[in-house]
């Protein structure tokens, strides 16, 4: 009875059950195939990312004495399809059964079935053993209520897996202070240097350029940097807890020129594709924490916990409580096309041209940026979700659907009508000032609202709210923001809208 087992690419979980014995009887599979490479225009560094974690991961498997099948992108025998090949080489291996992990995307998952169907021997799915919840899980929760609170989520979570609790009370007697992670870096405030890896890439490069894979983005000068590996994740995961931890909560909404990481992990890409699991990071922090509690601060470990625990798995539940629908939801009925700024970072908007531009050149913006910069004016211009989409699930190191479509389409451009978010995140150039050194410089001026100088953010801004009147006026947290555009003149609400329009018709000359 030989039987196969399929490993996706964001399938790396090398403390996998499947992995506690070695038979003989097993083959694991791996495939680089074109279906992945251009389901959406994906960065250099994504691509090259995924297909270096899962050489090393197929090696190490090898060494282990697993019989591993790794078919590379240029292998003669290789269809570039996951179904294809499957079939191919289950006559080839004269297969007997074969078996998968739950994928985490929507369309795979589809796909697997059918493939399933499709094939003539018995098949079976079982859980990847990754996350705290399982797909279902948030559904059941809050079955019978119109929203989802991530607070209630996240207090039932920490309960649940006894994380930062004292019995059934939360360490320190506070759930959440998210009100004391909103502080700018100070102007003397020297950044921690980002942990960076190094690895030669250039076989990778050119195995891409043969083969015609179409990316975007390029590599920093440090050139490869991302920790590919489990010992390099561990390692990042240490640096993070020993050097960064102390400050995480406090700037997690900092933005600066300065430094593109700021106090964030940079772990997302090792928890996606599962070379970490969110559980030993968490309990890494909260034992580091722990240790070390008259240097960090309780606010900054319950900030993180809150991010990977609270928000990751929220999400994850989000998506399949609402997918495949999700996918194209546009609430808020907006179709401006992405500009083109978007693909080369040249804007004269200092925020946005250094939040893209390190996004094109690290393959990595922190939450902030991807929030309240880049989703934040896409918003308030009025940008089609799925072009906003495509660009998010293409551009970041760490963007799979299940997590990027739920961040990108639910919290940041409010398309799924409130699912995620009861506002829309709009801010105008104050909060940007207020965050982060970006207007210093900038050739726009942040306090003014029209004029060829005006920052964009701000006329943007109004504008979104007066469009937007009918849905948002009743908001209970949004209702001031009408009494303030209430209280200002009909002339100056024109020139506003008028100012506005005239953004929206030009975007690609800001
Ligand atoms: P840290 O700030 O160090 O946070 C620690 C961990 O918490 C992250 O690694 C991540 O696993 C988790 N986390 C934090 N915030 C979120 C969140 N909102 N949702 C889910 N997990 C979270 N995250 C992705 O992993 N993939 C995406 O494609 C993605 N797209 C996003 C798109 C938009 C528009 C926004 C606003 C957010 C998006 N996020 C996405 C969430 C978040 O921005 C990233 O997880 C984070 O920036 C990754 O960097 P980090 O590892 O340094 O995070
Ligand atoms: Fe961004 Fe406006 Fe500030 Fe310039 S002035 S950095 S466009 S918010």
């Amino acid at each position: 009875m030989k039987k196969l087992r399929l490993l996706l690419g964001d399938q790396l979980n090398h403390r996998h059950p499947w992995f506690d014995t070695v038979d003989d009887q097993v083959v694991y599979v791996l495939m680089e195939i074109r279906q992945e490479t251009d389901y959406v225009r994906h960065h250099i560094q994504k691509v090259l990312a995924f297909f270096l974690a899962m050489r090393s991961f197929a090696a190490q498997l090898k060494e282990a004495g697993h019989h591993v099948h790794y078919l590379t992108l240029d292998d003669p025998t290789n269809e570039q399809d996951l179904g294809r090949n499957l079939q191919k080489l289950i006559n080839e291996l004269a297969i007997s059964e074969w078996a998968y992990q739950e994928p985490d995307e929507y369309r795979l998952d589809q796909q697997l079935l059918d493939i399933g169907h499709a094939l003539d021997i018995p098949f079976s799915m079982v859980s990847t053993d990754h996350f705290f919840t399982q797909r279902g899980e948030l559904a059941s929760l809050f079955k019978g209520k119109k929203t989802y609170l991530m607070e209630t989520f996240y207090r039932y979570m920490r309960k649940k897996w006894g994380i930062l609790m004292e019995g059934t009370e939360p360490v320190g007697g506070q759930w959440n202070y998210d009100a004391e992670n909103r502080h700018k870096l100070p102007a003397t405030h020297r950044p921690l240097s980002p942990k960076l890896f190094s690895k030669p890439v250039d076989d990778l490069l050119q195995l891409l350029e043969d083969q015609g894979v179409k990316t975007m983005g390029h590599l920093p000068k440090e050139g490869f940097i991302w920790p590919t590996t489990r010992a390099e994740s561990l390692e990042l995961l240490q640096y993070f807890v020993e050097n960064a931890l102390i400050h995480f909560g406090l700037y997690e909404d900092a933005m600066s020129k300065k430094d593109w990481s700021v106090y964030h992990s940079r772990l997302s890409f090792a928890l996606n594709c599962k070379l970490l699991s969110p559980k030993e990071v968490i309990d890494t922090a909260v034992q580091y924490w722990e240790k070390n509690q008259n240097l960090i601060t309780l606010p900054q470990i319950e900030g993180f916990v809150r991010q990977i625990l609270g928000w990751r798995e929220f999400m994850r539940g989000i998506y399949w409580a609402h997918m495949p629908s999700y996918a194209t939801l546009n609430a808020l009925d907006h179709h401006t096309p992405l500009p083109d700024w978007f693909w080369t970072g040249e804007t004269k908007m200092n925020c946005l041209r250094y939040s893209i531009g390190q996004s094109l050149e690290y393959a990595y913006a922190h939450h902030i940026q991807r929030l309240m910069v880049i989703g934040n004016f896409a918003l308030l211009a009025g940008i089609s979700p799925d072009e906003l989409d495509a660009w998010y699930l293409g551009v970041y190191i760490d963007a799979i659907e299940w997590v990027e479509i739920t961040n990108t389409r639910g919290m940041s451009q409010f398309a799924d009508g409130g699912i995620v978010g009861s506002k829309p995140y709009v801010a105008s150039s104050n909060y940007i000032q207020k965050m982060g050194d970006y207007c210093q410089g900038c050739h726009y001026d942040m306090k003014q609202r029209t004029g060829e100088k005006a920052c964009p953010f701000n006329a943007l801004y109004w504008d979104f709210y007066a469009r937007h009147e009918d849905r948002f006026r009743k908001n209970p947290r949004i209702g001031m923001m009408y009494q303030t555009w209430g209280k200002m003149s009909p002339e100056t609400q024109a020139s506003i809208r008028k100012q506005a329009a005239d953004w929206i018709a030009r975007l690609n000359e800001l």
